[in-house]
């Protein structure tokens, strides 16, 4: 168990305006704010995070809002939709609150036995509410309008579009020790038994699928977790040996990380658990002020005047 994947850490995405995407994730969808920091490749954009109380690994969601960005397209060698697990009965609340606010959204279906309803954020971004069979323990993060009953647990999983999903099949299998659950329709399904939650992959094979365009409203990562650095590096030797290209470690400040492109498009990382969110706030402030890395924090007063206000 200690040296495996455990399932899902974060997915980091592409947002147009910061001001609508703080609001869509932190009051209608009811997360926690995490982190207000900036893209450390350029800091005159932000880097929001999203979660749990603590930012535990499986329910960061993360984005760079790009003010001026063009919207973009889902498709083939992309991560297409994410999926939060909800408890059983919350989807009236869901709906009732989705009209309030004007979220896009579909009527409740099932897949793999499980209902979900799908909706998308203010940029189009592919999202899920799903009831997972099982439940979902984890202990939800409230608001006053958002409540336990109701509030999202964290990931339940994420769908990955494909023309065909052999090879990327074989780093979820073989690399990661994932396997085949289920397959209906084009939907296959690979889960990992190392975590409880967060631990689906869903493969969509649509092989006439255009390729994606990864601009505002698409995902541009999807990290698995590991438990540290040593962990970590181990799976960096496992991908390098299947002839993958690999980075070095990546000190991401709240964790480190790899990045690969695997074999059907997707960038994918692997992130440690360390050292956490906790490294330059207390957890009771998270999110609370602009936080930026050393390098950055002369500039500060020209940083904080290029950010949009939120
Ligand atoms: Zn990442």
């Amino acid at each position: 168990m200690e040296d495996r994947i455990l399932g899902l850490h974060h997915i980091t995405a592409i947002a147009g305006k910061a001001k609508p995407n703080l609001d869509f994730y932190t009051k209608v969808l009811g997360l926690r704010l995490l982190k207000k920091t900036v893209n450390f490749d350029d800091p005159g954009t932000y880097h929001l995070y999203y979660g749990d109380e603590k930012g535990s690994a499986g329910t960061i969601i993360t984005f760079f809002p790009y003010e001026g960005s063009h919207p973009g397209r889902a498709g083939s060698g992309m991560a297409t939709h994410i999926g939060y697990a909800v408890p059983e009965g919350s989807f009236d609340f869901w709906i009732k609150r989705f009209k309030e606010h004007g979220v896009s959204h579909g009527a409740p279906a099932e897949r793999f036995g499980e209902r979900y309803l799908p909706f998308k954020d203010p940029d189009g971004l592919q999202l899920e509410l799903v009831i997972p069979k099982g439940g979902d323990a984890r202990k939800a993060w409230e608001t006053s309008e958002v409540k336990a009953d109701v509030a999202t647990r964290g990931f339940h999983s994420v769908t990955v579009t494909l023309r065909n999903i052999g090879a990327t099949a074989m780093v979820l299998t073989d690399i990661f020790g994932y396997k085949l659950l289920d397959q209906q329709g084009n939907h296959h399904r690979y889960v990992t038994d190392a975590v409880d939650h967060a631990a689906i992959i869903d493969l969509l094979l649509l092989p006439d699928a255009n390729r994606g365009d990864g601009s505002a409203g698409t995902i541009h990562h999807i990290a698995f977790r590991v438990k540290d650095e040593e962990v970590l590096m181990k799976y960096r030797d496992k991908v390098a040996r299947k002839g993958l290209n690999i980075t070095g470690k990546i000190d991401r400040n709240y964790f480190y990380s790899l990045y690969f492109r695997e074999p059907g498009g997707v960038l994918f990382e692997i992130a440690t658990d360390n050292p956490g969110f906790g490294i330059d706030e207390p957890f009771d402030q998270l999110g609370s002020s602009l936080l930026l890395p050393p390098q950055y924090e002369p500039h500060r007063d020209k940083i904080e005047a290029v950010l949009p206000k939120l």
